[in-house]
């Protein structure tokens, strides 16, 4: 038997088991799953002081601001949001305390069957977000194995996935991607960049978000998001997202 069969025989299958088994710890760090509060939120006073981007007040959490700096650990918060955690409308990336309510948008891209192409656009990131969703091409997220094929044309894509804050420059070429792409089309914001500027909001020469040059259909919170948690996104655009034991 050549020497990679025998290989390949002792190794076992590492593609990862997603969705049909839930993340696992090793599969998703500390740092990419989503602050979660530990008591009341109008008793954490010292959060909202710490917090860089103005994603925790005492009233709410906005997990489209959060970066995952981890700076609130300790002062009533713990990074254990569940990594399910992308939403098919804004508003209900903001939790009111506790973890945050039904999944919306679910099956947008439903009638398309079990296969969709996806095309990436650059707006103007850290280069982060564009590592975290080209590895669901590698053999460990194999996302082919789940219908999930990335192209180089928005004209042959279902599925437009834009990372980092829309810059003055790109909104033309996002806008002229997206009316490129036939319908039904969905648009995903991958990272805390597109959905709110993230760590750059405010300065000059970026719009406030992607949602202020193109509709989008689902956003994925995080700096960067985990792989797992774009892939619940899409797999949510065509109706076959994983649900959390216990429900959300
Ligand atoms: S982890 Fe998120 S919510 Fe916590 S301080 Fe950092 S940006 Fe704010
Ligand atoms: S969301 Fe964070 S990781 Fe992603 S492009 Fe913006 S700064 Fe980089």
């Amino acid at each position: 038997m050549p020497s990679w069969l025998q290989m390949a025989w002792e190794r076992g299958i590492l593609t990862t088991r997603y969705p049909r088994e839930g993340a696992r710890a090793e599969e998703v760090p500390v740092t990419g799953r989503p602050p979660v509060p530990v008591s009341a939120l109008d008793h954490l006073t010292e959060a909202p002081a710490r917090c860089p981007t103005g994603a925790i007040t005492l009233e709410a959490v906005d997990q489209g601001k959060c970066v995952r700096c981890a700076r609130c650990l300790g002062v009533g918060f713990t990074l254990s949001g569940p990594v399910e955690s992308s939403e098919g409308r804004r508003a209900d990336l903001v939790w009111a305390g506790g973890l945050p309510g039904a999944q919306t948008n679910d099956g947008l891209l439903a009638e398309l069957g079990r296969s969709v192409h996806v095309f990436m656009v650059d707006v103007g990131s850290c280069m982060a977000c564009n590592l975290e969703v080209l590895a669901l091409s590698n053999p460990y997220y194999d996302s082919q194995r789940l219908g999930i094929f990335f192209t180089n044309s928005p004209r042959h894509a279902d599925v437009l996935v834009v990372v980092g804050v829309p810059t003055d420059e790109m909104v033309e070429p996002v806008r002229r991607a997206y009316e490129a792409m036939p319908a039904p089309k969905a648009v995903i914001a991958v990272g805390a960049c597109p959905i709110s500027g993230g760590v750059f909001a405010g300065t000059g020469g970026l719009k406030p978000s992607l949602e202020a040059v193109i509709p989008v259909d689902r956003f994925v919170p995080g700096c960067p998001p985990p792989p797992i948690a774009i892939l619940h996104a899409i797999l949510a655009t065509m109706g076959r997202s994983r649900t959390p034991p216990g429900g959300r």
